[in-house]
């Protein structure tokens, strides 16, 4: 049986209470977490709090980012090795807020995917069109490009670490979901490009998390697609009993 995954970002969201909180609510209200992966993404700053919290529930913990150097005159960063020391199991790369917010080119995001592998940490690779270049047929263009390029230092073998997010920009914190059927075609491309670029194997197993306006109402639909593999959510994981419909509608949808 392959694992969905679904994992919650709450990117620069909630106080140190309100983290506490809602990650005392997951542990104390998830349950059947080993038919399905569940990671929180929470700031910097509470990473070893929240660790603290969820160790041993099978809650993983995962950055949002990290940078491609292991220390150094780098203000303002936090290195692959400091997230595991923080606790992290996971970590997001490449998000779309870090690619167009931070200015984030393909060949960095290459690196830090690299780095995280070396580091033990397993990296969620976003990608994603905008909503211009899906308007322009450009979507199949700019997720291969963004796959290829992101996945160019990675072995094969290093693959089972890998989550794919594919997450259209014009669908995150927009309340614009992609419909499930759009979500399908590209993960269809997705893991195709995973057969052509590493081996049928990887493609089999790769899991390919939707991002975008996941919510309890539509979380069922999408994560029924054969190839939606899991969720990345943002908005909807801020708040425990969403996050935990969400977990549940991915425990209900669990792949053969
Ligand atoms: C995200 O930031 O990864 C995301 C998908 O956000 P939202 O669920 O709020 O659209």
């Amino acid at each position: 049986m392959r694992k969905l995954f679904v994992a919650g970002n709450w990117k620069m969201n909630l106080d140190r209470e309100q983290s506490l909180v809602l990650a005392g609510q997951l542990r104390s209200e998830a349950g059947g977490l080993e038919d399905i992966t569940v990671a929180v993404c929470p700031p910097f700053v509470y990473l070893k709090g929240i660790a603290d919290v969820l160790k041993d529930t099978g809650i993983g913990v995962g950055g949002q980012n990290m940078h491609t150097e292991s220390s150094g005159a780098f203000t303002g960063e936090v290195s692959g090795g400091m997230l595991r020391d923080a606790g992290c199991e996971y970590v997001i790369i490449g998000h779309s807020e870090r690619r167009h917010i931070f200015g984030e080119s393909d060949e960095f995001i290459a690196e830090k995917v690299k780095k995280a592998l070396s580091e033990g940490l397993k990296p969620i690779v976003c990608v994603g069109e905008t909503l211009e270049q899906r308007k322009n047929e450009e979507t199949q263009k700019t997720v291969s490009r963004q796959f290829e390029s992101a996945l160019q230092y990675v072995d094969k073998d290093d693959m089972a670490a890998v989550t794919i997010a594919y997450e259209p920009v014009w669908a995150i914190g927009t309340g614009r979901t992609a419909t499930p059927q759009q979500a399908d075609d590209v993960h269809a491309l997705i893991r195709s490009l995973a057969g052509d670029f590493f081996d049928p194997e990887v493609a089999e197993g790769l899991i390919i998390q939707y991002g975008g306006s996941v919510k309890p109402e539509n979380a069922a639909d999408l994560l029924g697609k054969e190839n939606v593999d899991g969720a990345l959510v943002g908005g909807a994981s801020l708040t425990a009993a969403d996050f935990l419909q969400i977990i549940e509608a991915g425990r209900t949808n669990a792949k053969s």
